[in-house]
C-alpha cells in the first residue's frame, strides 16, 4: 500500500497522460480555398474547427465554425471570399506539441475559450507542419477513461 490519497493518484495519472495519447487526425485546408468551400469541407468533414495552410503545408490560421457564420451574414459573395481574409492568423495561433501533457493543453482550451488545439511539429525553417488536434472531445474521452482506469 502507497498510503497515497485518491487526488494524489489522480495527479499522478495525469502527468501520464500526453497529447500523443489522445490527438485525432487534422483537418487541413488550403488559404486560397473559397469560405463557400471551407463551409463544404466542416460538414464532409464533420469538424468544428479547420486549420488552414500555405502551399508548403505550414500553418497559416484558424477557422471555427462561428468565424465562417459571421462570413455568411456578410454580404460578400461566399464562393470568392478567400479563408485567408476572415481567419484567426499567426502568430496568434494556441498550439500544442504531442509530448505536452493533456491538461496544460485542457488548460489552455479553458483560458483561451477555444474548442480546437492544433498539434504542431515545428520545421528547420521555423514553420509549423499541422500533426493532429486536441478537442474538447478528446479531452472527455481521456477524462473517461481515467473513471475507467483505463491508462
Ligand atoms: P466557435 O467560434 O465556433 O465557437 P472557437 O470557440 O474554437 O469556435 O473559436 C473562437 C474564436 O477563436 C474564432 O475566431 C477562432 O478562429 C479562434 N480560434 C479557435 N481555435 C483557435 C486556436 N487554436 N488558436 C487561436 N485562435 C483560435
Amino acid at each position: 500500500y502507497t498510503g497515497k490519497s485518491s487526488a494524489q493518484l489522480l495527479t499522478e495519472s495525469l502527468k501520464n497522460i500526453f497529447v500523443k495519447d489522445y490527438q485525432s487526425m487534422p483537418v487541413v485546408v488550403n488559404e486560397n480555398i473559397s469560405v463557400y468551400d471551407a463551409i463544404v469541407t466542416v460538414f464532409l468533414e464533420d469538424v468544428g474547427t479547420l486549420f488552414v495552410v500555405d502551399e508548403n503545408l505550414l500553418l497559416v490560421g484558424v477557422l471555427s465554425r462561428k468565424d465562417l457564420l459571421r462570413a455568411s451574414i456578410g454580404k460578400q459573395e461566399l464562393s470568392s471570399l478567400p479563408v485567408n481574409i476572415i481567419m484567426t492568423r499567426m502568430p496568434n495561433i494556441t498550439m500544442c506539441k504531442k509530448d505536452d501533457l493533456l491538461i496544460d493543453v485542457a488548460k489552455k482550451l479553458i483560458e483561451k475559450q477555444i474548442d480546437s488545439i492544433p498539434v504542431v511539429k515545428e520545421t528547420t525553417t521555423n514553420g509549423y507542419e499541422v500533426i493532429g488536434r486536441i478537442t474538447k472531445t478528446n479531452i472527455t474521452k481521456a477524462f473517461v477513461a481515467l473513471a475507467d482506469e483505463d491508462l
